[in-house]
């Protein structure tokens, strides 16, 4: 949604990047080798450090700012990309079968709209904010609808990947950008999938300017993602993970009514299977059906002083303090 028509574009001429996408990133770029600002300005298919000579590749617009080799993140995005079906080409019985195949996950996010409200008043005072997501893929985050069009307009989309809505090519554990750059960073169920998180929210602390937001939530009990799933925090642990921070909000954003519809989905799915791989997947779809309307039930246990034992995730609303680094 923020670099609309970046495919279209690159598909009529691909040596020519659309402007707006790379201007976003201007200026604020650094090396993921020697740090140093890149000068972006005579970008066409690639842009080189001056200090180290490390040649970073533009793909279809998008800036591949990887420390390292490239290959296996590219690689990640292949496999991202939605498989083709052959339910595709039968418009109603596959569009049916696809909704039956495809059942709610069982989770309902009771704080992210009204997290993002906050972080868009935080953030209201600016004339030309920046706004960091890591990791969000090709459709930012849940609830990030709320940051409102201004801020919404002026996001930079960094993934592992190279997809659609991707206006960065970069990793978590290596931003590609000077200190101080961002106003704002959002990392909002990701963390859970990187090796190192603390290193990760390390680098989001130096790439915010000092009185900068962060929002981040992470799964607390939720099934194993399969590929690239490493951990699962308490509240404790999240607000732990952010301690150089100043927390301005910290709680449940999936309650333990959403913990029971995932996870009991795929438990009584793995008790009843019988190790038959065909019996599982037809009980997942079964369950997942039956348990989904459980989830609704947060919105009346979300505050309730126990449901922070048993829930499904956590989210931390946070600033940057001033004199941090
Ligand atoms: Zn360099």
């Amino acid at each position: 949604m923020t670099q609309q028509g970046l495919n279209r574009d690159a598909g009529r001429n691909p040596a020519i990047p659309p402007i707006d996408n790379l201007d976003k990133c201007r200026n604020i770029l650094a090396c993921t080798e020697c740090q140093s600002p890149l000068d972006m300005a005579p970008a066409v298919t690639q842009v080189t450090c001056l200090r180290c000579g490390k040649q970073y590749p533009i793909i279809s617009g998008v800036p591949v700012m990887l420390k390292g080799s490239d290959a296996a993140a590219i690689n990640i995005g292949a496999n991202a990309q939605p498989a083709r079906s052959v339910l595709r080409k039968l418009p109603l019985i596959g569009r049916f079968l696809r909704w039956v195949l495809n059942p709610p996950a069982g989770l309902i996010n009771v704080a992210a709209a009204e997290n993002y409200r906050c972080l868009r008043e935080m953030l209201s005072g600016l004339d030309h904010p920046k706004l960091l997501f890591v990791g969000g893929a090709d459709g930012l985050g849940f609830g990030s609808i709320h940051l409102g069009q201004k801020l919404l307009q002026s996001v930079i989309n960094t993934d592992v990947a190279l997809m659609p809505g991707v206006d960065l090519v970069a990793d978590g554990h290596c931003l590609p950008f000077v200190d101080e750059s961002f106003d704002g960073v959002v990392v909002q169920s990701v963390l859970q999938h990187t090796r190192e998180p603390k290193v990760v929210v390390d680098e989001i602390l130096r790439v915010l300017r000092p009185g900068g937001c962060v929002y981040s939530e992470i799964p607390f009990l939720q099934r194993y993602y399969p590929g690239y799933d490493f951990q699962r925090l308490t509240l404790e642990g999240l607000e732990f993970l952010f301690r150089d921070f100043e927390a301005i909000r910290t709680g449940i954003s999936n309650g333990p009514a959403s913990a029971l519809a995932h996870v009991g989905a795929y438990a009584f799915a793995a008790l009843l299977a019988f190790r038959s791989e065909a019996f599982y997947k037809i009980l997942v779809t079964t369950f997942r059906w039956a348990f989904a309307p459980l989830r609704y039930l947060d919105w009346l246990v979300k505050d309730h002083e126990h449901s922070v034992e048993v829930a499904g995730g956590f989210y931390f609303l946070g600033r940057k303090q001033q004199g941090a680094h």
